[in-house]
């Protein structure tokens, strides 16, 4: 890699002048799609093609699954010691740290991300994440039971098997954690399929794993598109687990295709439009701050994103105001820069040329054309690559599609409430549940609006915290099951009884 980390302070550094691993990564070899064909993956700050990449499909999920199974059914992944296993991926973790900025230069290039963002927060925390995962690999046991009769009673907690695990681009290495440690912390095996737009960071990590003492096998990584080599790890009878994260569409596709073919278990982080309550007792510049990040962190292309600022009408106006204020300070730029804060927008998926950059600014004029006053940005930014100015809009009404769809960009959309129990009403009327923010100096509030929102995260005078250790997911059609902490590890078990009749019952 030919640049210079200290270059990235002062001006554009250069990204990496050529990317290592383009193919598929199969039982610990890099090959070629059977079909030998390849797509471009594209750089969002211009457009350019990066690099062709080997375009798996349903073939190569049948070579990526056989290697799976085989290194689950023959080992040596479940039948190392849980300690071995601990020591592989710490010495990953490792590597990751030392590895660190050429990483996120990576991420970067194929994502648009800030790289001040992505090598002092998303890669750190990929590290982190495996480092916990690690510390649970030898903390995974069973349970002994008291039950009538004379009996022992015990249960094994088993790794489940082959796990297919499908992410998207928007944070191509923190899904790649989410997904990877617990699987290979609990003893499976995976088969991951990235996102077509962000296939790079993944390869260049999975090959450090292996460096890392990884076996063959164990982690298969398939480049690819979702109808095909998607769906097919979906439909696959030798998977016996899913994880997918993506958009609720394409969530109904992959459970559906999981039932209809083996009934695998699955789990979905999918959709949101998280609400952000903004209290009438609220600091109104830490709010306007806290409700910025919410919703303009990553470009905007966060499933959590805190898209429905409501604030309260006492604070309503100056709220705006500041808000406003905010945005148009924002520093949109090259994301290789300093002091970047927001990057082009990730739009493309090499076949439908700038399909997501088109799908914000038809949502920007939905929400002029619909009546919502519009206090900043509401175009591109620039004539090159995908970016789009930081838009505000007030005066938001909830049946406006702004305030109900998911707009995947640098849009605020803020909304007026009289009081408490309307709000509620209001957060609580979407389809999505998956995370909320509350901002208020109040404690009865914080207590009632915690209790009240049906979300799966709440993050009080705070937003976007995301310990390894928490548990994410949502309510709703915001998917199903939890990843991160403790309980992605059930995601990844199963539960084995076993009985045993005492012959001495006095013993
Ligand atoms: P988005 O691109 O909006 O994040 P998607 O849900 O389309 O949302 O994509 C998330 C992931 O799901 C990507 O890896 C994509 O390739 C994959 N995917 C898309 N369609 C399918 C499908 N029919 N079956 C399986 N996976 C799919």
């Amino acid at each position: 890699y030919h640049y210079s980390t200290a270059a990235a302070i002062d001006e554009p550094i250069k990204p990496p002048v050529y990317v290592n691993y383009t193919k598929l990564l199969i039982d610990g070899k890099f090959v070629d799609a059977a079909s030998g064909k390849t797509f471009p993956t594209l750089d969002p700050r211009t457009g350019d093609v990066i690099a062709h990449v080997a375009e798996g499909d349903a073939e190569d999920i049948n070579r990526a699954v056989a290697a799976a199974r085989k290194a689950f059914d023959e080992g040596p992944w479940p039948k190392m010691t849980a300690y071995e296993r601990q020591r592989i991926m710490l010495r990953f973790a490792d590597l990751l740290e030392k590895h660190n900025d050429e990483i996120a230069a990576l991420e970067t290039w194929d994502n648009g991300k800030p790289f001040e963002q992505a090598a002092k927060i998303e890669v750190p925390m990929f590290t982190r994440l495996f480092r916990y995962y690690a510390g649970w690999a030898d903390k995974i046991h069973g349970l002994t039971i008291p039950a009538d009769g004379s009996f022992h009673v015990q249960t094994l907690h088993e790794p489940i098997g082959v796990a297919g695990q499908i992410i998207p681009w928007n944070f191509p290495l923190v899904m790649f954690g989410w997904k990877v440690g617990p699987a290979l912390a609990c003893g499976n095996t995976v088969v991951l399929k990235t996102a077509e737009q962000t296939p790079l960071s993944a390869l260049f990590v999975a090959k450090l794993f292996h460096e890392a003492g990884l076996p063959p096998g164990v982690l298969n990584i398939v480049s690819g598109f979702g109808p095909t080599a998607g769906a097919a790890l979906c439909s696959h009878m030798d998977v016996d687990k899913l994880a997918f994260t993506g958009s609720t569409e394409t969530g109904k596709i992959v459970l559906e295709l999981s039932a209809r073919s083996n009934l695998k278990p699955v789990t979905l982080e999918l959709g949101g439009k998280s609400p952000f309550i903004v209290c009438e007792d609220a600091d109104v510049d830490n709010a306007v701050e806290m409700a910025h990040f919410a919703l303009f962190f990553n470009q905007g292309q966060c499933c959590c994103a805190g898209s429905r600022t409501y604030v309260h009408e006492r604070v309503y106006d100056e709220f705006v105001e500041k808000a406003k204020a905010r945005a148009m300070k924002r520093v949109v730029g090259d994301p290789f820069k300093a002091g970047v804060e927001q990057g082009p927008q990730h739009s493309l998926s090499n076949q439908i040329d700038s399909e997501q950059f088109e799908k914000i600014l038809k949502y920007i004029r939905s929400g002029i054309e619909s009546g919502a006053s519009l206090e900043s940005g509401g175009e591109r930014f620039g004539t090159q690559g995908y970016y789009i100015k930081p838009t505000v809009f007030s005066n938001v009404q909830e049946d406006m599609l702004i305030a109900k769809d998911e707009i995947f960009g640098p849009v605020q959309s803020i909304l007026k409430y009289k009081d408490l129990d309307e709000v509620v009403r209001r957060a609580n009327a979407s389809r999505y549940g998956l995370a909320a923010g509350i901002f208020t100096q109040s404690l009865d509030t914080a207590n009632t609006l915690m209790r009240a929102l049906r979300v799966g995260t709440v993050w009080i005078n705070c937003f976007d915290t995301f310990d390894a250790a928490i548990p994410f997911g949502g309510y709703k059609m915001s998917g199903q099951g939890r990843e991160k902490g403790e309980y992605s590890l059930k995601n990844y078990l199963q539960v084995k009884a076993v009985v045993t009749a005492l012959k001495n019952p006095a013993w």
